[in-house]
């Protein structure tokens, strides 16, 4: 059985149980924290994860995939610290999210892709930050830019640097331009085995054409920011996901809120009026009774949160390598308007 490495060391997949795919202890900006310590205050920091993180074990969550990684303020010492605290073993990235999903830093523009590459496999095979705790997963991202030749060169990267190592991919889509089909594009290229890619943020639109294009590709979609309305509506991700459940999904599907503990690109008055329900366990006390009501299993639930998760992780396809064709299913309810 597949270890993989957490805060908590090493664990076989499966005994990672109950696993919330997408959460952060701290999204941030890095260099702000650098030149302006005073702005920061790293004991609510982490009194703020700690809380979080008690919040989700409430609910039986038993690991967490933390996908911060450069750019977003990625502190192992932080998510070691909330371990310690509660026991809850994290699962770290390693990778970049962009700045302003568009631009590289010049470290990186200036030198070969190797630079970047040398950077995530050390992380996923020495440790990070200095730490003994090793990533699980790459991570980079596409937004509204688009695939920008920076963005290109990061997905190239992180996709060489999955080859080398075997780690699974976390990409960061922006639906409502697509961004998924062109990732999806450059990770084949590169050769990954599309079950070691997870398209994060899928459902962020009820486009159902899009979602079975990207489904056709062979890859696992976030169902993952549930709590975020601003991007789509619950009663709308809800009527998309039931409307891939009854279509014979369930079993490519993840179930998360990318809820951040702290989060600083906004003033927290701001977030808590743009998105109150965006928290640890917003899925369990709102939106899976919502599920079960819909008609979607418990089964099918668990499999969202466990098995689906843990095969994302264990680089391992539901159904062999490669893209899965699944015979049509029965017709599929449109989603609630
Ligand atoms: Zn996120």
């Amino acid at each position: 059985m597949p270890q993989i490495p957490t805060t908590a060391g090493p664990r076989d997949v499966a005994d990672l149980g109950k696993t919330l795919v997408h959460e952060h202890l701290l999204t941030a900006h890095e260099g702000i924290r650098f030149q302006w310590p005073h702005l920061v205050d790293p004991r609510a920091e982490h009194d703020d994860a700690v809380a979080q993180v008690r919040a989700a074990q409430g609910h039986g969550v038993t690991a967490i995939c933390d996908p911060a990684v450069l750019d977003l303020a990625r502190d192992v010492r932080l998510n070691l610290a909330v371990t310690e605290e509660t026991g809850m073993p994290i699962v770290m990235a390693t990778g970049i999210y962009g700045q302003h999903y568009t631009f590289l830093p010049h470290y990186f523009q200036t030198r070969e892709p190797s630079a970047m590459i040398d950077c995530f496999v050390h992380d996923l095979t020495v440790g990070i930050q200095g730490t003994s705790t090793r990533a699980a997963f790459l991570k980079c991202a596409a937004d509204e830019p688009g695939i920008t030749p920076d963005v290109e060169k990061i997905h190239r990267a992180v996709a060489q640097a999955s080859l080398q190592t075997g780690a699974p991919i976390m990409a960061h889509s922006r639906p409502a331009s697509k961004t998924g089909l062109d990732q999806m594009r450059i990770f084949a290229e590169e050769g990954v085995d599309p079950a070691k890619i997870m398209v994060a943020h899928t459902g962020d639109t009820d486009d159902l054409d899009y979602i079975e294009e990207l489904l056709q590709t062979g890859c696992t979609i976030g169902m993952d920011r549930y709590g975020l309305d601003i991007f789509l509506p619950n009663e709308q991700r809800n009527a998309t996901l039931v409307a891939l459940v009854q279509r014979g999904h369930a079993d490519r599907m993840v179930l998360s809120q990318d809820a951040c503990a702290t989060l600083d690109w906004f003033p927290k008055e701001m977030v808590q009026m743009m998105a109150p329900n965006w928290n640890f366990t917003y899925i369990f006390e709102t939106v899976m009774p919502q599920l079960l009501e819909a008609g979607v299993t418990q089964e099918q639930l668990d499999a969202m949160l466990e098995t689906n998760v843990h095969r994302w992780l264990a680089g391992a396809s539901a159904a062999g390598p490669g893209p899965r064709l699944r015979p049509a299913a029965r017709p599929a309810r449109p989603p609630a308007p």
